[in-house]
């Protein structure tokens, strides 16, 4: 059974996603602000600013195709947002710039919280929003009178709002993303992770092995005339058994084994750090187990056994799917040879 790599989608840089499209987004209202203000300012006479802001649109303009392709995306990221901070420094200590400028510092912690996330887009907020009211202090003093403290509150409560609101609001994204990504990647029934997560975890586990140099062994373990279960006790008696094969497998298992719910009534371990022996002995033991399992369901007992393919990585260069075809081979003869047995190759 080949894995579909789509499956892998789901799971992966979902998170990135949702931040190249800010961060696009980004680029497209820079590169239109650098363009109007750029020719306002010029107009105006500024033009120092004018030109500073013809070349961020250019370098957005740049950017905008490399951003939409690149793997490093958060380096990308700094590079546009460390320049933009840099950027609304300099605009609001320009004597000549309007008052009103002061709002693009209201801006930066939804940029920063939602291109960096919350750790890095709070310190980068404080970091920056403390630049500005510095600048802001050195521009024009202290408040000197209630009219100007109410000024300067209003821009300095108002930041601090959207600092609380943005960072509350990141956090409760992150962790939207992250129960989003478990029941992405978990099978309900038996609670066990899917193969989505299989096919995302065997790379970095057969990296592991390789760099360590230890076997790494996988078994497909079937359940024996399950469909007969589902005929004659009921397909909730079905989803019993898949449960305490689930919790059997889960107790049996060494911490390091990755035991995962391929569908159905397949069941995939990967055993890092063992041989074909080592793994060959805990299928025979798990096979035994299931066979005296005494999976009962409203009184009755439900007779249960498997078959189970076992394989050993042979080569570095060999992909999943070729173990997994031996280990299926191993399988099937399993079942056409009487079931409720393994076997190893
Ligand atoms: P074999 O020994 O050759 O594997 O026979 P089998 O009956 O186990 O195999 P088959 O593939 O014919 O049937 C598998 C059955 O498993 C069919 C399907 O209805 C049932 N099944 C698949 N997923 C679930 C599930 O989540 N819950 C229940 N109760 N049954 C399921
Ligand atoms: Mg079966
Ligand atoms: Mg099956």
């Amino acid at each position: 059974m080949a894995l579909n790599p789509a499956d892998r989608l789901v799971s992966l840089h979902y998170r990135n996603h949702q931040r190249r499209q800010v961060l696009l987004a980004l680029l497209v209202i820079t590169f239109l602000g650098g363009l109007f203000f750029g020719t306002l300012n010029w107009m105006r006479g500024i033009f120092a600013a004018a030109l500073i802001e013809f070349a961020f649109a250019a370098f957005c303009m740049v950017a905008f195709p490399l951003v939409r392709k690149t793997r490093h995306l958060q380096a990308w990221t700094l590079a546009i947002v460390l320049p933009w901070i840099a950027a609304v420094w300099m605009v609001v200590s320009l004597p000549a710039a309007a008052l009103s400028v002061f709002i693009w510092g209201l801006v930066l912690p939804i940029l920063l919280m939602l291109l960096l996330g919350r750790r890095i887009g709070l310190t980068l907020s404080v970091l920056s929003l403390l630049g500005v009211m510095v600048i802001a202090v050195q521009r024009f003093g202290l408040p000197q009178n209630p009219d100007q403290l109410a000024y300067a509150a209003n821009l300095a409560i108002g930041a601090l709002a959207i600092l609380v609101l943005s960072y509350t609001y990141e956090r409760a994204r992150e962790k939207a993303e992250q129960s989003l990504r478990h029941l992405a990647v978990t099978d309900t029934l038996t609670n066990l992770p899917n193969r989505t997560l299989l096919y995302d975890n065997f790379a970095s586990t057969k990296a592991l092995a390789l760099r360590q140099k230890t076997p790494l062994s996988l078994m497909l373990m079937d359940l024996d005339n399950f469909k007969q279960i589902n005929d004659r006790h009921g397909h909730d008696a079905g989803d019993h058994v898949l449960r305490e094969t689930a919790d059997l497998l889960r107790k049996r298992l060494r911490k390091s084994d990755q035991v995962y719910r391929m569908g159905g009534e397949e069941f995939l371990v990967l055993m890092p750090d063992s041989s074909l022996e080592q793994a060959t002995r805990l299928a025979e033991d798990l096979r035994r187990r299931i066979e005296a399992l005494e999976a009962w369901h409203q009184g009755q007992p439900i007779p249960l056994t498997a078959s189970i393919g076992i394989t050993q990585m042979t080569a570095a260069e060999e992909s999943f799917d070729s173990l997994l075809r031996r280990a299926d081979q191993n399988m099937y003869w399993c079942k056409e040879n009487g079931r409720n047995r393994i076997r190893a190759s």
